[in-house]
């Protein structure tokens, strides 16, 4: 049966600058029309020196480098950051790393209102996004605003290179744990249906040739297109159960962001496939396959991703806190969360087992 249209859909205004050696070739011009004279480069120890080529090319534009980024923005970090944008009198940022740069660029922008422009080096997705993230005493805020989406985002593959192949496969099943979700989203619009099929398409044909060739640079650039893709997808719905459990399995009991979606994924989407026939149509064609769960469970094992909640390090006693916790909260999901049913979902994602459809 088909459903009649009936969607909003609103264009982010973010630009995107895709190509290789966009990072120091793209970014001055980046700033330029934005009108931006002093811009302050966000980037993570790790990232610094791909920041600094960048802070280089910027030239008279940088008005300084900060490499203080760290995992879900702790709030004197982000603290610390603004306090260095108004040291310098910078007019915007530019944050070059993954979803934790970003985060903190993020942060100076809710509170300055000065634009951000970002260079992302994983396939998180945040760029594409007006969701902002701060840490206070062990508990993460989220929030939107559009004073937090980049104004400019550019793609550079040559960036994702060096991403350790591990890395590269559950931040690539992050940035498709997006894509699913906006599928079955109550937010979900033709257009976005169209850039999650496609997403799917592109990563998860990109994930298996970077495990045997991480330098190969065109696989590179499908999957960080596919990022994109998955990304914008993020940005334009509201996500249901599968985030809201990632959330709740790093925020309370500290889980690694991206290693967690990837186990979570398979399970989740497994709990929700009875209620979403046309997600599972579309991620069907996608993957080609009849069982979009276990291909995804399929996928990520065989690219050597952990496969269980128990190899993440979450201990058995946990399990019904984290379904009660993730059962107890309002958010949109196609199937009914019971505390029951998460238990279920979480019980087979800790132990590994093959994701069951119900019928
Ligand atoms: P990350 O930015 O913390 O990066 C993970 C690790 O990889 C870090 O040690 C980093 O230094 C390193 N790294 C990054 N790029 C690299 C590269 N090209 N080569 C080698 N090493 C590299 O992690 P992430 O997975 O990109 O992002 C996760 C964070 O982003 C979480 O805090 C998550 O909540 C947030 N996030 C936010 C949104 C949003 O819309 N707000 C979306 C997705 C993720």
């Amino acid at each position: 049966m088909n459903t009649p249209l009936d969607f909003s859909y609103e264009t982010q205004p973010a630009r995107v600058v895709f190509r290789p050696g966009a990072a120091v070739s793209a970014t001055p011009g980046e700033v330029a029309r934005l009108g931006l004279h002093r811009v302050l480069v966000i980037c993570g120890s790790r990232g610094e020196a791909t920041a600094r080529a960048v802070a280089d090319a910027l030239g008279d534009a940088c008005a300084g480098l900060h490499t203080e980024a760290r995992m879900h923005v702790p709030v004197e970090v982000a603290d610390r950051a603004v306090e260095v944008a108004r040291a310098v009198g910078a007019d915007g940022c530019v944050a070059v790393g993954g979803g934790s740069a970003i985060g903190l660029g993020k942060a100076i922008a809710l509170r300055t209102g000065l634009p951000l422009i970002a260079v992302p080096s994983t396939y998180s997705g945040s760029e594409m996004t007006p969701v902002w993230g701060l840490t206070e005493h062990g508990a993460k805020r989220t929030g939107r605003d559009p004073a937090v989406q980049p104004r400019s985002v550019v793609y550079d593959p040559e960036l994702t290179l060096s991403l350790p192949v591990p890395l590269t496969v559950t931040s690539g099943i992050n940035a498709l744990a997006h894509a699913v979700e906006a599928l079955y989203a109550p937010d979900v619009s033709p257009l976005v249906s169209l850039m999650a099929e496609e997403g799917v398409r592109a990563m998860t044909g990109a994930l298996p040739l970077l495990a045997v060739a991480p330098d190969d640079l065109e696989a590179r650039g499908r999957a960080l297109y596919g990022a994109w893709l998955c990304g914008a997808c993020l940005g334009a719905t509201t996500m249901g159960l599968h985030h809201k459990l990632c959330h709740v399995l790093g925020g309370t009991f500290g889980l690694p962001h991206a290693e967690t979606h990837t186990v979570v994924l398979p399970y989740a989407l497994a709990y929700n496939a009875p209620a979403a026939p046309q997600a599972i149509t579309a991620l069907s064609r996608a993957l080609g396959t009849d069982n979009v769960p276990r291909a995804l469970r399929d996928l990520a094992g065989s690219l050597g991703a952990p496969r269980s909640l128990a190899e993440l390090g979450l201990k058995e006693a946990d399990l019904a806190v984290a379904a009660a916790e993730a059962a107890g909260q309002a958010y949109p999901n196609p199937r009914e969360v019971t505390a029951n049913g998460v238990l279920g979902l979480l019980t087979a994602a800790y132990e590994g087992w093959e994701p069951r459809v119900d019928s």
